[in-house]
C-alpha cells in the first residue's frame, strides 16, 4: 500500500487520453481528484479509429452524452454490424449483426432451430432472422423500442465517427468538468530512486508535471509503460500476421450504409466506413506478404469515389503488454496493446481499461491485489478479442494467395480450437455474461465462415415439424416487414443532425 492518490496525470491526448479524461472528470474530479492531461500537437494522434461496437453507447450514457448532439458533432452515422466480403471464399458475403437472432423458443438458442430447419433441407439464411441484418441490408435504421413484443426491441447499434472530432468532443467535455490540458512534448519521465514509481513528466519547455498516478495514453510509443518501466510486449504476429495499414478518405457518394464493410484482399483486408461527410477506407495487410507500394496501389484501385486527402501509412505490432498496470502507471489505448480493427474493438478496449480503472481506483493507495486483478481482467479481454479475430482468418477455404494459405493452415490457440470444434459438432456455444461478444457474434462469424454444425441441440426437436416451419416463416415475415417500415438510415441521420 502506498500513499493516497489525489492527482492523476494522463500522458497523451488521442482517443484514449480524452476518453480517460472525460470519465475521470465525471466520476473523480467531483470528489476532489485533480486531473491533468499532457499532449503534443506537434506529435499528433494516430488519427484513425472510426468504427465502434455497441458498448460505446454505455460509455456515452455513463457520461450523460446526448446522442443527437454526439452524432452531429462527430459527423457520425449508425452501425448495425459488419459485412464481410470474400472471407470464407471469393464471392461469399455475410453480415455479422449486433442484436440477436430470432425469438426465444423453448430454452435453447435460436440457431439450433435454424440448424434443424436447414438439416431438413431449408435454405433460408440466418440473416433472415436478425432485425439488424434485415435493416442493414435494406439501408434502414431506427433506434430499438422498449416493447419486448416488437422485433425492433432487438435492434442494437454502435457508431461510425470522425476520430479527430470525437477526441475534440471529449476534450470539451473533460475541460468543462475541470481537467487541465497542458500542451508540450514529454522529454523525460522521472522515477523515485527508492521505489521506481513514476514521480513526474518533464516537458521540453522546461515544465515538470508531478502526479500520484500516471495513465500512459501515448499511443504506440508507450513512453511510460514501455520505454520507462520496461514492461514487455507479447507479439501476436504468428496468429495475426497483418502489421501495416494504409488509410485514405474518399468522397461520400449516395446514402450512408448503416454498417462497416470488410473486404478480404490479397494479403489482408480493406475497410469501408461511411460517415456523414466522407467515407473512410483502409487496407490492413501483412508486410511479410505485400509491400507498402503494392498495398497502396491496391487500395487506391478499389475505392468507390475520388479521394479527399492523402494516404496515411501506419505500422503496428499486434499484441499486448504483459501487464498494463505496473507500479503507479496504467496503460490505456495503443500503449497497452493493439489488435487490428477487423471487429472495431480498440475503442471498446479503451473503454474497458477506463471503466475497470474507475472500479479499482486506488484512492487510498495502490494495492497489489487490485493491480493484479486489473491486469488479469484487461489481459483476458485482449486474449478473447485475439481468438475472435483469428477465427475470421483461420476458418477460410481460401488458398489462392500465400497470405490466405498461411492463415488457413497456421496453428491457432487451443482455446479457439475447442470453441470451434464444440460448435462444429452440435452447434454448441457458451457465452459468459461479461464476454465482449455475444453468442450472436460468434454464431454469425462461424456460420458466415462456413462452419456448419453437423447436428443441433435435441431440445430443438421439441416442436413438431409443421409448427417449426410455420413459426420460422412467421418470424421471417415479421423481420422483413419491420425493416420495410423503418426510415432510410440517411434520412434518420439528416433528421437527427437538424434537430441537434
Ligand atoms: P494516439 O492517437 O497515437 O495518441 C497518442 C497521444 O500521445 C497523442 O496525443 C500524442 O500527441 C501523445 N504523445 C505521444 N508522445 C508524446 C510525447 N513525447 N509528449 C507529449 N505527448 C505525446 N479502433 C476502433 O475502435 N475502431 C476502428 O475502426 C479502428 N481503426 C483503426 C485502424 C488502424 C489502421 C489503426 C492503427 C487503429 C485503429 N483503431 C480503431 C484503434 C484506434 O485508432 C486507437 O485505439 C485510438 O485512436 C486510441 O489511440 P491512442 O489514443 O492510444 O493513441
Amino acid at each position: 500500500m502506498t500513499g493516497t492518490i489525489s492527482k492523476v496525470v494522463i500522458a497523451g491526448g488521442g482517443t484514449a487520453g480524452w476518453m480517460t479524461a472525460a470519465a475521470l472528470s465525471r466520476f473523480l474530479v467531483p470528489s476532489g481528484v485533480t486531473v491533468e492531461l499532457v499532449e503534443s500537437e506537434q506529435i499528433g494522434t494516430v488519427g484513425v479509429g472510426e468504427a465502434t461496437i455497441p458498448g460505446i453507447i454505455d460509455f456515452n450514457r455513463m457520461l450523460g452524452i446526448d446522442e443527437a448532439d454526439f452524432i452531429a458533432a462527430t459527423k457520425g452515422t449508425f452501425k448495425l454490424g459488419i459485412e464481410f466480403v470474400d472471407w470464407d471464399r471469393v464471392g461469399n458475403r455475410y453480415l455479422h449483426p449486433f442484436g440477436e437472432y430470432g425469438f426465444d423458443l423453448e430454452g435453447v438458442p435460436f440457431h439450433h432451430y435454424w440448424l434443424r430447419d436447414r438439416l431438413r433441407g431449408s435454405d433460408h439464411p440466418l440473416s433472415a432472422y436478425s432485425m439488424c441484418c434485415q435493416a442493414a441490408m435494406s439501408g434502414k435504421f431506427m433506434r430499438p423500442v422498449s416493447d419486448p413484443q416488437s422485433p425492433v426491441a432487438q435492434m442494437r447499434h454502435a457508431y461510425h465517427f470522425d476520430a479527430g472530432l470525437y477526441a475534440r468532443y471529449l476534450r470539451n467535455y473533460a475541460e468543462q468538468r475541470g481537467v487541465t490540458r497542458v500542451e508540450g512534448r514529454i522529454k523525460a519521465v522521472d522515477q523515485s530512486t527508492e521505489t521506481g514509481s513514476l514521480t513526474a513528466l518533464e516537458l521540453e519547455n522546461g515544465s515538470r508535471i508531478e502526479g500520484d498516478i500516471f495513465v500512459d495514453c501515448t499511443g504506440f510509443r508507450a513512453l511510460l509503460i514501455g520505454e520507462t518501466l520496461g514492461v514487455d510486449y507479447d507479439d501476436w504476429r504468428r496468429y495475426l500476421p497483418c502489421d501495416r495499414a494504409i488509410a485514405v478518405p474518399c468522397e461520400k457518394i449516395g446514402a450512408a450504409a448503416p454498417y462497416t464493410r470488410a473486404t478480404a484482399r490479397e494479403a489482408g483486408w480493406q475497410w469501408r466506413i461511411p460517415l456523414q461527410h466522407r467515407t473512410g477506407n483502409g487496407y490492413v495487410y501483412s508486410s511479410s506478404f505485400l509491400n507498402d507500394d503494392e498495398a497502396e496501389s491496391a487500395l487506391l484501385a478499389n475505392l468507390d469515389a475520388p479521394t479527399t486527402g492523402p494516404t496515411n501509412r501506419l505500422r503496428f505490432t499486434p499484441g499486448r503488454r504483459r501487464s498494463v498496470w505496473k507500479k503507479n502507471c496504467v496503460a490505456i489505448g495503443l500503449s497497452a496493446g493493439f489488435l487490428e480493427p477487423l471487429e472495431s474493438t480498440s475503442i471498446h478496449l479503451i473503454q474497458e481499461g477506463v471503466s475497470k480503472l474507475l472500479a479499482l481506483f486506488p484512492r487510498g493507495g495502490i494495492n497489489q491485489r487490485e493491480v493484479t486483478r486489473y491486469n488479469s481482467i484487461i489481459g483476458n479481454a485482449y486474449d478473447y478479442v485475439r481468438d475472435f479475430l483469428i477465427l475470421h482468418y483461420n476458418a477460410t477455404t481460401r488458398d489462392d494467395t500465400p497470405f490466405w494459405d498461411y492463415v488457413r493452415t497456421m496453428a491457432v490457440p487451443d482455446s479457439l480450437t475447442e470453441t470451434v470444434e464444440l460448435f462444429a459438432e452440435n452447434g454448441r456455444f457458451f457465452a459468459h455474461k461479461s464476454d465482449l461478444f455475444s453468442i450472436t457474434s460468434w454464431v454469425a462469424v462461424m456460420i458466415g465462415q462456413g462452419i456448419l454444425p453437423r447436428g443441433y441441440d435435441p431440445v430443438a426437436d421439441s416442436i413438431p415439424d409443421q409448427d417449426l416451419v410455420a413459426t420460422l416463416t412467421n418470424m421471417r415475415e415479421i423481420y422483413a416487414q419491420a425493416a420495410s417500415k423503418m426510415p432510410p438510415h440517411q434520412a434518420f441521420i439528416d433528421h437527427l443532425a437538424k434537430s441537434a
